[in-house]
């Protein structure tokens, strides 16, 4: 089954629903046998992710830069800790083991991720499909933009496409279950 990353916030979001998805997808992928990489935290909707995969007897591997490592950040419960000598590094290690992206809700270093996967697949660097979860409205005005970018001639529509932007749990589910079944 499938590696796949998720870039998510660090901090859990104001609604119980975005700790709610993050277990929903946990759940499946635990389920299904997929392995969670992540950015190795403990904390906000990282920490809830890992926490339920490791429950669930899922598989985690988690890369971190050494700078973060510290116990206060790092989950101490993820026995596959990559750490990497800087972000570089930890963002190198962590598309070599993707074989497809999920962005669930996140502040800048989630969209920092983001933006990085599907710049690489506009330039051809790869070719791994990449979700957007797009929960309680959170990415409406990211996806303004993208459209304005599209609408501006500043983005193609293939490269927009490349995005697959969802605000629905059980249409992301399938999304897994339809392109990381056979990777
Ligand atoms: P943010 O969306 O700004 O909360 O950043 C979350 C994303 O950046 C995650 O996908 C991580 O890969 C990385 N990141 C940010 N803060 C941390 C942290 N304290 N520990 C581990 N990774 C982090």
């Amino acid at each position: 089954m499938a590696n796949i990353c998720v870039f998510c916030g660090s901090q859990a979001g104001r609604h119980p629903e975005f700790q709610q998805a993050a277990r929903q997808l946990a759940e499946f992928m635990a389920s299904n046998n997929h392995t969670l990489v992540y950015g190795g935290g403990g904390t906000g909707i990282m920490g809830i992710l890992a926490d339920t995969m490791l429950q669930r007897g899922g598989r985690v591997v988690g890369v971190i830069p050494q700078h973060l490592a510290r116990a206060e950040l790092l989950h101490a419960g993820v026995a596959d800790m990559r750490i990497t000598v800087d972000m570089h590094e930890r963002k190198a290690t962590m598309h070599e083991l993707a074989d497809a992206y999920i962005t669930l809700p996140g502040g800048y270093g989630t969209m920092e991720e983001l933006f990085e996967a599907v710049t690489w697949a506009q330039l051809d660097l790869h070719a791994r499909p990449i979700a957007v979860f797009n929960q309680h409205g959170l990415y409406d005005g990211l996806i303004t933009l993208l459209d304005a970018m599209v609408q501006q001639q500043f983005l193609s529509q293939t490269s927009r496409n490349l995005l697959t932007v969802t605000d629905n749990i059980d249409a992301l589910l399938g999304w897994v279950r339809k392109r990381c079944a056979t990777s």
